[in-house]
């Protein structure tokens, strides 16, 4: 630390003290605010210092003053942008001018008798990047004021944040009026179906600061240098693990963390609001503030993309500094809507489900394992919300509308009630689905079409008896794999597979092997990058060519299933050589098995999924050999369309009701019932009512679905005719037919029969 520069300091040091002792008084939130004021002029040796407050009509009201007319506040006011303050508040930068009465952005405000002063500083008051409101210094004499007492006003500034932050504020207001308590409306996409109102938990908290100030600066320089090596140290070695290695989209953002943390600018910054006096926490927050501001106001998308990185590290350095490490699960209230940047499945398997009523995240897409596990769970969340941790604190109010992928901050008592209203009506329409769970899915000419549902894990089963599934058409074994920490062998696997069989109470199940690989990773089995991981060495391919993996889970399957039937469906088949050499597996360890005196099933029936078109073109050899078949509509589209599932650009471009996708649906549905083979479909489409009923008239009589679209599906179902949709439908897949909307015809089709869908 260079002596000269703490003398220079010496006086904004003095300011920060007084004000400590300010803050630590007990007084009403007006007095704070006026001995403030006064503290600042005194200090700075300014007639003139007062305190603008944003309201949420992009008004600045003086909330306190020393020097202007004491009458003029709360009744003097500018616009956003009007005049020097509202030009500070706009842009969210100092503004540090001489004759003020001569800049052309100069507003006179008649009632607080400003005009005779001749210079002017503004500075804004931020917090978290939010604007908040000015807090400005005027003389008599014209001046310029210095850096150091520039940083002194922002440094007061970043208190008066912290009582805005204290809700001090809204005491002197109806709190709804000040803009840091408006009601925000955000949009993402939908990830997991549902409403629910709830409060904030931050996933990763932002720290809030509470100590401000510091005497031991020599300290303070030493506690950021350690915590931000410690946090380069971190990046480092996280970015040498092998599975963060492959992940690309992960490893570009430590990367980009990594380089801010080395960037040599930025540390500077912050030691040097050290050297003001302040202590390393409250410099990683003025810093960050200041970025925050900044990059806010760039329309360029990279640039306002590394506000998050530049948030995400800030964060981490202050829990570096504070020893502190997440949300403390424990303190989940039952009413939590979880915000996060990015999760992991196994993050939000940490909190206890049946207090999550939402999730919101700033990444996520509708095929990562995050989102898989909140279908399962049946808590609504929507992904891809721009800059959303940094809208809301812990403990505020907040509403996921998933199906619309709408997210409503601090709503407004009219929002709430509607979505409450909205919760209910759900919550109603849930019990009348549960009502039909024990009615067949019959159409009104006499269709029977057995409906099953997917899951994932042992958690997902109870659904079966509460949606009426006639069993499990899809359980997806790798969601079992995702969560666990280490490789579940041979006995894991038995048990787990026994938990989910004897939970079904005697309803069939189709385990779906591992549909691992590609972007499906699991944490402990390291693996190659690829270019196209959804083409890639995945599921069956990576079975086959590994078959020890293979082996273990399907003698697990094999062994878990004594005494009853056991059906296993092979995912991503291409080829009928595939299956057949998964058949010969499958024989290898039925004898093995039997040898070393395990019960076997009663039966088993191998599958396969229809997911890759080159399976098409030898259907009639596939039907030949496989006992059950189900079309795997989400992989089949990507690869029928060549549209990435997971690219939210391109993966709702083409229409599955489309001349040339239902065509081959229907030869699927035509062939498997000329061969006396059962096909089901399990993919989403048949979980969307109108699809599902497409599906219906194309000839397919076992759909397989998530459970909560088990009911409108059902209800659909009942009240459809399905001879007189089919008769209207196969025409239109003639050759010739025209192609225009196909969807929107179908609609009116289905519209015409009046069936609620
Ligand atoms: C599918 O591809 O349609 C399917 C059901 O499998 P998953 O979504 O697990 O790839
Ligand atoms: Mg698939």
């Amino acid at each position: 630390m260079r002596e000269g520069v703490r003398e220079v300091l010496a006086g904004p040091r003095q300011l920060i003290k007084q004000l400590h002792a300010i803050m630590a008084a007990p007084m009403a939130p007006q007095e704070r605010l006026d001995r403030i004021a006064r503290l600042i002029a005194d200090n700075m040796v300014a007639e003139v210092s007062s305190l603008y407050i944003l309201r949420a009509d992009d008004v600045l009201e003086l909330y306190a003053t020393h020097g202007l007319n004491k009458s003029a506040v709360h009744s003097a006011s500018l616009r956003l942008g009007q005049g020097l303050v509202g030009s500070v508040a706009k842009t969210a930068e100092p503004l540090n001018i001489q004759n003020p009465a001569s800049d052309p952005r100069f507003a006179y405000l008649p009632e607080t008798g400003e005009d005779i002063y001749n210079s002017f500083l503004g500075v804004p008051v931020l917090r978290a990047g939010r604007m908040i409101g000015v807090l400005t210094v005027q003389n008599r004499v014209p001046r310029r004021y210095d850096n150091e007492e520039m940083e002194a006003l922002q440094t007061v500034a970043m208190v008066i944040a912290e009582i805005a932050g204290m809700g001090d504020l809204d005491s002197l207001a109806p709190a709804a009026s000040l803009d840091i308590k408006r009601s925000q409306h955000a949009s993402g996409i939908l990830l997991a179906e549902g409403v629910g109102l709830g409060r904030a938990v931050l996933h990763e908290p932002r720290v809030l600061v509470t100590s401000l100030l510091t005497d031991d600066i020599d300290t303070e320089l030493e506690r950021l240098e350690a915590a931000l090596s410690k946090v380069r140290g971190h990046l480092k070695a996280h970015l040498a693990r092998d599975d963060v290695a492959r992940e690309g989209e992960h490893r570009d953002v430590l990367e980009a963390f990594l380089l801010i943390a080395q960037d040599r600018g930025w540390a500077r910054k912050m030691a040097d609001v050290v050297s003001t006096g302040l202590t390393a926490e409250a410099a990683v927050e003025r810093v960050q503030s200041d970025n925050r501001a900044r990059l806010l106001r760039s329309t360029d998308r990279y640039v306002r993309e590394r506000l998050t990185d530049f948030d995400d590290l800030a964060n981490r350095l202050l829990r570096e500094l504070q020893g502190r490490h997440g949300t403390a699960l424990a303190d989940v209230t039952g009413d939590a809507i979880i915000v996060a940047r990015h999760m992991g499945a196994a993050e939000l398997l940490d909190y206890d489900s049946e207090r999550i009523r939402g999730i919101v995240l700033e990444e996520g897409s509708p095929a990562s394992h995050v989102t898989l596990i909140a279908r399962a769970l049946g808590i609504p969340a929507v992904g891809q919300v721009t800059g959303v941790t940094s809208m809301i604190e812990s403990g505020e109010a907040i509403i996921v509308d998933a199906d619309g992928g709408d997210i409503h901050i601090r709503p407004s008592a009219d929002v709430e009630n509607v979505f409450a209203e909205k919760v209910r009506f759900r919550a109603r329409r849930q019990a009348r689905y549960k009502r039909l769970r024990h009615l067949p899915a019959v159409t009104t000419d006499g269709l029977n079409v057995s409906l099953s549902m997917n899951a994932g894990m042992l958690a997902d089963m109870p659904h079966l008896a509460q949606s009426g599934a006639a069993g499990v058409g899809l359980f997806r074994t790798e969601i079992l794999f995702m969560v666990a920490n280490a490789l579940p062998r041979f006995h894991a696997q038995e048990r787990a597979y026994r938990q989910v069989i004897e939970a079904a109470g005697g309803k069939p199940i189709a385990f779906r092997t591992l549909d691992i690989g590609g972007d499906k990773i699991l944490p402990y089995l390291p693996a190659a990058a690829e270019d196209n991981p959804a083409m890639g060495w995945r599921a069956v391919r990576l079975g086959l060519d590994r078959p020890g993996l293979m082996r273990m889970q399907i003698r697990a399957l094999l062994a878990a299933s004594g005494g009853r039937e056991l059906r296993i469906m092979i995912p991503m088949v291409t080829t009928v050589a595939e299956f057949n050499a998964v058949r010969d597996l499958l024989s290898k360890e039925q004898r093995h098995l039997n040898e070393h005196g395990y019960t076997l099933p009663n039966q088993v029936k191998l599958g396969v999924m229809l997911e890759t078109p080159a399976l098409l073109f030898e259907l009639d050899e596939l039907l030949a050999v496989a006992d059950f078949v189900s079309v795997g509509t989400n992989d089949l589209y990507q690869f029928f369309f060549a549209a990435d599932r997971s690219n939210v650009r391109v993966a709702g471009r083409y229409d599955t009701m489309s001349r040339s996708f239902l065509r081959v649906l229907k030869q699927i549905a035509d062939k498997c019932r000329a061969a006396n083979v059962p096909v089901t479909v399990c993919g989403d489409l048949a979980s969307r009512p109108m699809d599902a009923l497409t599906l219906v008239a194309l000839g397919f009589t076992h759909l397989s679905m998530p459970p909560a679209a088990i009911g409108p599906v059902k209800i659909a179902i009942r009240a459809l005719n399905v001879g007189l949709l089919r008769a209207r439908l196969e025409p239109k897949l003639e050759p010739g037919r025209s192609n225009d909307d196909l969807r929107h015809q179908i609609a009116r089709l289905i519209d015409g029969q009046n069936i609620p869908v």
